[in-house]
């Protein structure tokens, strides 16, 4: 049991872990306002921030003067500093739409779209040069716009550290703090944990801000707020392809949008793999199941694009939800309730958009009273990685501690030092996906196989907590019954011998 005190007294709560909530908290706590980010899961970065194709969009496709339209632009812009200031990898490798000669007019729309919403440096490339780019494309594809402002992130990331740098700079962070209910009392909000494992029952604030994601009209709702018009669900399905395809295309592509959305993207990941997808279907707000149709919807599709990469080397299937209200970003002051504010609809270019949506809200907290100070920001301490040193750098680190030369996950060549150092990171992880998504063991070819008994182990011995208890991501998915070692199979076994002796000897 820890005996650290828990805190419940906060200038500002910011409900939900995602992309937007965790940019919101770092906003803030690097202008040292005393801030809470209250997260359902074991974890930040949960929800679709997650599962989408981490592309830092240029901005030409969204709807001129629309938020999406503003926010893209201005996050985009922020984008490659923020990254800089966070010590996370930010992939200049810009995008491209593609098309066959029928598709020269819809490009040239998107090219004028794009100059209207301010995006620099697009133009189109054909035939001899669009292929030098790309020489998977198909031979039937000629034309392409490309975006050199694109960009590529991993979102969880970026997520995790926004939230590190919150806590780093004086921000509190409870995960396993679902919110069901908020008591709205003297200008003071009280926000309730469902869940009697949350590290506290309540905190109060005087500042809230609602960035829950596919969630946020049902947090909404706890305050009495109406649910708005037009609100819908729609699922993007992934094929993820192993690093041994690396190269096989060099940045997004894009085929042409359509009334459903951006379509399947051929694309890759910052650390290498192959990203294939999303679809565009339909779903509940909390579907994340991949359906074979889609499946082959997305080989067939990508196939129109680009020539059919090894889809043998298919290693995970995997699906965010966009939540959509409208055709437009939804981020607002509430007006029947003081200082309360909420993001609905934050679907694609939400993950762009983060960290101009971050200062868009701070602006408004500034606006209605919320006071700031002038302090020098601290800077979250990068994770070490082993991957980028040289041999000679490593045997010097090895030497020191022999836990760097312990491999644990043979696949992603993640070491039991690397797993250490972000065990006693400033948001520790607690679950197997927690460490996953900071250092990569159990994402390669094998999903964990090989690594994750190992894992459980160092999670017991460095988080004190029986094996038992260690979960994939989360309160109930529990790996373990038990060990066999110890109290199971083998002691069960001494049990019965010695069972057997007294009845013999009956
Ligand atoms: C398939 C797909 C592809 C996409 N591709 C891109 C892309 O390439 N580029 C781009 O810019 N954008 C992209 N997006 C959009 C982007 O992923 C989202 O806009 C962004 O992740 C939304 O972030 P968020 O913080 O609003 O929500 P989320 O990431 O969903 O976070 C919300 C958080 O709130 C928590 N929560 C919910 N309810 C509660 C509660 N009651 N109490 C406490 N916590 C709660 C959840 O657990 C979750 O962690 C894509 C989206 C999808 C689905």
């Amino acid at each position: 049991m820890s005996t650290k005190q828990v805190k419940n007294n906060f200038e500002v709560a910011i409900i939900g872990g995602g992309i937007v909530g965790t940019a919101v908290f770092s906003e803030l706590c690097r202008l040292g306002v005393n801030c809470v980010l209250l997260e359902a899961s074991e974890d930040v970065s949960n929800g679709s921030t997650k599962a989408n194709s981490g592309i830092v969009h240029s901005g030409y496709d969204p709807t001129p003067n629309s938020l999406m339209a503003k926010f893209n632009i201005l996050g985009a812009n922020m984008y490659e500093d923020m990254c800089k200031r966070l010590s996370v990898t930010y992939l200049k490798c810009g995008t491209l739409t593609v098309s066959n000669e029928e598709g020269r007019q819809k490009l040239n729309d998107l090219l004028n779209r794009g100059k209207q919403n301010g995006v620099k440096g697009l133009k189109i490339v054909e035939n001899k040069e669009l292929h030098k780019l790309e020489p998977n494309l198909n031979s039937d594809i000629t034309l392409g716009l490309y975006a050199p402002t694109g960009a590529l992130v991993s979102p969880y990331n970026v997520c995790v550290a926004l939230a590190e740098e919150g806590i780093v700079n004086g921000g509190t962070v409870y995960c396993y703090f679902n919110v069901n209910k908020i008591k709205y009392q003297n200008q003071l909000y009280t926000i309730y944990a469902k869940e009697s494992y949350a590290p506290t029952p309540f905190v109060n604030a005087k500042y809230v801000i609602n960035c829950a994601g596919a969630n946020a009209i049902e947090v909404n709702k706890l305050l009495g707020l109406p649910e708005p018009q037009n609100v819908s669900y729609v699922k993007g399905e992934y094929i993820i392809l192993d690093k041994s395809l690396k190269g096989y295309v060099n940045r997004p592509i894009f085929p042409l949008p359509t009334a459903m959305g951006k379509g399947i993207v051929s694309n890759l990941t910052v650390h290498g793999n192959i990203l294939l997808g999303p679809t565009a279907t339909p779903c509940q707000k909390d579907d994340v199941s991949v359906s074979t149709d889609s499946i082959a919807q997305i080989v067939d599709k990508v196939c129109l694009t680009i020539k059919k990469p090894n889809f043998g080397k298919t290693i995970k299937l995997f699906a965010g939800v966009r939540a959509k209200v409208g055709n437009d970003f939804v981020i607002e002051r509430d007006n029947t309730h003081k200082n309360y504010y909420y993001t609905l609809g934050i679907c694609s270019p939400g993950l762009t958009s983060a960290p101009a949506i971050a200062v868009y809200i701070k602006d408004m907290l500034i606006e209605d009273g919320l006071k700031t100070k002038n302090i020098t920001p601290k800077k979250r301490k990068p994770y070490p990685e082993l991957a980028t040193l040289s041999r000679q750098e490593l045997n010097k680190l090895i030497k020191a501690n022999p836990q760097y030369g312990r491999i644990i996950c043979k696949c992603e060549n993640v070491s039991e030092g690397e797993i250490i150092d972000i065990l006693n990171s400033p948001l520790k992880p607690t679950s197997i996906d927690a460490i996953k998504r900071r250092v990569r063991p159990s994402m390669g070819r094998c999903q964990g196989s090989f690594c994750i008994p190992k894992l459980i182990n160092l999670i017991s011995q460095y988080l004190n907590i029986p094996k038992e208890k260690v979960t994939l991501n989360g309160i109930g998915s529990e790996i373990v019954i038990s060990d066999i070692k110890q109290y199971g199979y083998y002691a069960r076994k001494q049990i019965n011998t010695v069972l057997k002796q007294v009845s013999t000897k009956k």
